[in-house]
């Protein structure tokens, strides 16, 4: 059987690109090299995922590198830090790690789950991948794991696998943290705005209410009148 060296980024990433590989015919190994997932415990918790999926898969894990520090890697960036930019930057480390393990490890071929994840660009990381492909002699297997989104998703919540709620870097930490807050402040907006127009609607219906209690009463008022008048009138004659 093929050996393969699958880079892995997270856990539920990993779920259908090594079925879809094994259903391939390939056996797989998970290669955890994240040196931008950020902050420390968020490095961990993915970590540890990869390293549930790989019990509960039954495949082997190597694992290569330390928590990494954002400091450090936003500097590294040189200034390219906007989305798209940057990412091409994030693939690159992990894409020549995984070629470079692949050769000295006699792999037949080499991918990453960051083909599964349909935020990542494909052509990005394929250059990448094939790039460091070239400089250490190792081959590169594309496959478009997009199409299992779904899958992956309601497969990782049955398994109980960690979920992150970023991509990974610090940068896309904080852009997730701005746009719950953004998600957040819009709710709470609408939320008052919807409580104001109910207090509106109320305050009008109280007004006709009290309008047409007041007709029924002044109604009310001319009958008793028109009644006393009679009865005055029949005491007369
Ligand atoms: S947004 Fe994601 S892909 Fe882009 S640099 Fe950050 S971690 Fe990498």
């Amino acid at each position: 059987m093929p050996r393969i060296l699958l880079h892995a980024c997270c856990g539920p990433c990993s779920l259908m690109p090594l079925s879809a590989l094994k259903d391939e015919g390939w056996e797989p190994t998970l290669f955890w090299f994240n040196p931008n997932i950020h902050p420390a415990d968020e490095w961990l918790k993915r970590r540890d995922a990869l390293r549930e999926v790989a019990e509960k898969f039954d495949v082997p894990l190597i694992e290569q590198g330390d928590v990494p520090d954002p400091a450090e890697w936003v500097r590294g960036l040189g200034g390219q830090t906007a989305f798209g930019e940057r990412c091409a930057l994030c693939y690159r480390p992990r894409m020549l790690a995984a070629a470079e393990l692949a050769a000295a490890q006699g792999f037949d071929a080499f991918t990453s789950t960051l083909l599964y994840s349909k935020y990542q660009n494909h052509e990005s990381i394929i250059r990448e991948a094939e790039q460091g492909a070239a400089r250490f002699g190792a081959a590169f297997l594309y496959r478009d794991f997009r199409p299992f989104w779904w899958d992956g998703i309601n497969m990782s919540k049955e398994l109980g696998i960690y979920r992150q709620k970023w991509c990974g870097c610090i940068l896309s930490m904080k852009e997730a943290l701005a746009q719950q807050k953004e998600a957040e402040e819009r709710k709470a907006a609408q939320k008052a705005e919807r409580a104001a127009r109910l207090a509106v609607e109320a305050e009008e219906r109280r007004r006709k209410k009290e309008a047409i209690a007041a007709r029924q009463a002044e109604k009310e008022q001319k009958r008793k009148e028109r009644l006393e008048k009679k009865a005055a009138e029949a005491e007369r004659s």
